[in-house]
């Protein structure tokens, strides 16, 4: 099965905890949010393969969510519920979640829903694309376009792009960064400023320059074009 990307939606921390621990130790990549408006907006920038969605959440709850989530596509979505009563009405509203768990539940059994869910979602030979305002990333491929340009990028100046792009809006440190697009050198810090230029000047090209932001004594971010 292809790299898949799970949101997981769940504000008992600990609770995301193991969901996050058990979805990445299966080669899952995952993103969390704590409310339901952050879990709108992950959805939106981030594009999941699946939601693991909690019902019972602050500002908007899950229900709310998963009507959003309908509305706007068919990513699989998991609800997670701490009632077993809440189910019956759950079928009954035909909101269409894929599937549902009961809480307290095992996080085995939870990746199991998850994969089984996926298979029936998503065919093998369905294409691993992120999209980001207008990049779009093609990880098969290893192939970025801006606007429907394709991008001349180095393999460092790639990795970097996919990590800012799988979590838009966050800010990474230089360490982070370096330990991302050249793991296993002794390059100083410095060097990946040298390499985020570069793919700044590329993407200024394209017309998406100011997606990529400098964070004062940080590092960088990706944020959505103004
Ligand atoms: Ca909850």
């Amino acid at each position: 099965m292809l790299s898949a990307t799970v949101l997981i939606v769940e504000d008992e921390s600990e609770i995301a905890d193991v969901l996050e621990a058990y979805l990445r130790r299966e080669g899952f990549r995952t993103e969390r949010a704590a409310d339901g408006e952050r879990a709108l907006e992950l959805h939106r920038v981030v594009k999941p393969d699946l939601l693991l969605l909690d019902i019972m959440l602050p500002k908007k709850d899950g229900l709310e969510v998963l009507r959003k989530v309908r509305a706007e596509g068919n990513t699989p979505v998991i609800l997670l519920t701490a009632r077993a009563e809440d189910i019956d009405k759950l079928i009954g509203l035909e909101l269409g979640a894929d599937d549902y768990v009961v809480k307290p539940f095992s996080p085995r059994e939870v990746v199991a829903r998850v994969k089984a869910v996926l298979r029936r979602a998503r065919p093998e030979e369905k294409i691993d694309i992120l999209r980001v305002g207008n990049l779009e990333l093609d990880i098969r491929a290893v192939e970025v376009k801006a606007k429907q340009t394709r991008l001349d990028l180095t393999l460092t100046e790639y990795r970097l792009l996919e990590a800012l792009m799988r979590a838009v809006g966050r800010a990474f440190t230089r360490t982070e960064l370096l330990e991302i697009a050249l793991p296993d050198s002794e390059a100083l810090e410095r060097v990946v400023d040298a390499h985020l230029k570069n793919l700044r000047h590329k993407l200024s090209q394209a017309g998406v320059g100011d997606m990529l932001e400098t964070v004062r004594g940080i590092g960088y971010r990706l944020r959505l074009e103004p």
